[in-house]
């Protein structure tokens, strides 16, 4: 099995850390060798030693190197946590992912079907039209950041057999139990495995991502082994250290939770923007609200709410509730009505007025909360007003 970077990286720890691993004169060639071997986690040790010439190599082990000297303890971890990202599908989410993942000092490798090349190099990553060319780099990790609906192509288009036997996939999908069944069927056993959904994106994450979700399961990770889980755990630690709210779920679960919350969330922003809503001279807070929701559901493509809806196994079940909750609100206003038209046909009754309509109608009907708590009810303030 082909050596992760975290285990070469953290090998070439261990050698530095303990004096009875330093390399003898004799070793110094192979060392040398060894050390141009480190894969990206390890880039500025690598650097170094590529610029050293062979006579250098007597000095770079028989000594405590200089150069290694001043990669203090902090830096060691942070180039150990370093990882070389493939990161497959490169439009809207994909780019946003990368940003961060760019600014924490990862090397990113960038595929979609579309040619991205001039956005990758603006973005501080690299573009590769080709899917070979992109695996025989041996990304740590492969992220699967495509449309839901093409995720299964994708997926089957890729050469894995280029990849490192031991590589980690990944993805972001807004729905979590089909990823993670493609995946498991798809792949080869020796690879690793962590379903994800960070529960944020452009729209709603526009000040970092601080206190948002990130939920994860770790599908298959070979605990056995420290460079996988170490790997595991920087793949991990992009979310933990911008302060994502780590939430760890089962595929199944998340996706029971999110037909309640996300897919509910679009579906009401999708039927809103129906009625064309625009702004008005009295806008209450509650129907600024509202447009807001429309702006941030509809942003995100159709494609991404036609897989919430289709991958989901619980949203024609969210759906019909939702019907059945729009009917039942409906009924209770035309009951109200039947009964005051009733009074007055059958009972003689004094003809309708704004009052009695009100009580024959009943309490407002509540408000449904969307979200986070995000429409809040003004129905007193209007009320008044
Ligand atoms: P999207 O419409 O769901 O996906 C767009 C991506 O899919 C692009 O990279 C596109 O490639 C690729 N794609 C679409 N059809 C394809 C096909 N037939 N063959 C190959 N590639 C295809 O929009 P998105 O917002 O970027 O979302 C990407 C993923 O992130 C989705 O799985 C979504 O559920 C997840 N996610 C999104 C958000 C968000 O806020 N947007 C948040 C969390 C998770 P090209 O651009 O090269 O055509």
């Amino acid at each position: 099995m082909a050596m992760s970077s975290s285990s070469s990286s953290s090998s070439s720890v261990r050698l530095r850390m303990n004096p009875a691993n330093y390399f003898r004169p004799s070793a110094a060639p192979s060392s040398l060798h060894l050390l141009r071997r480190l894969p990206v986690a390890a880039s500025p040790l690598r650097l170094r030693a590529a610029r050293a010439t062979e006579g250098d190599a007597r000095q770079l082990f028989d000594e405590m190197p200089r150069g290694v000297e001043e990669v203090g303890e902090e830096e060691e971890e942070r180039q150990r946590r370093r990882l070389k990202i493939a990161v497959v599908g490169f439009g809207n989410y994909g780019q946003f992912l990368t940003r961060t993942l760019v600014r924490q000092g990862h090397t990113i490798l960038a595929h979609s079907r579309s040619d991205y090349s001039a956005v990758a190099a603006e973005l501080g990553a690299t573009f590769f039209p080709d899917a070979d060319d992109l695996c025989e780099c041996h990304p740590d990790v492969v992220l699967l950041v495509t449309s839901i609906l093409s995720t299964d192509s994708v997926l089957r288009s890729l050469p894995v057999h280029r990849l490192r036997r031991d590589t980690l996939f990944a993805d972001v999908l807004s729905v979590k139990e089909f990823p993670k069944n493609l995946l498991l069927n798809t792949l080869p056993e020796e690879f690793d495995i962590i379903c994800t959904h960070p529960m944020f994106g452009p729209e709603s994450a526009g000040d970092g991502w601080a206190g948002l979700p990130f939920v994860f399961d770790e599908v298959r990770v070979r605990g056995g082994c420290p460079a996988r889980r170490a790997r595991a755990d920087a793949f991990l630690d992009v979310f933990a250290r911008e302060g994502c709210r780590m939430v760890e779920m089962s595929c199944a679960e998340h996706d029971a939770n999110a037909a309640e919350t996300q897919f509910l969330t679009h579906t009401v922003g999708r039927t809103l923007a129906m009625l064309e809503l625009r702004p008005t001279p009295i806008d209450t807070k509650g129907y600024e609200t509202l447009l807001r929701l429309v702006d941030n559901t509809c942003s995100d493509s159709f494609d991404l709410y036609n897989g919430l809806f289709m991958y989901n196994n619980n949203s024609t079940e969210l759906l019909n509730r939702l019907e059945w909750a729009m009917d039942s609100v409906k009924k209770k206003l035309f009951d109200g009505l039947h009964d005051v038209l009733r009074k007055q046909l059958f009972e003689g009754s004094p003809p309708l007025d704004s009052g009695s309509a009100v009580a024959a109608v009943g309490s407002p009907v509540d408000d449904v909360a969307i979200g986070d708590g995000d429409v809040d009810s003004d129905y007193d303030e209007e009320e008044k007003e």
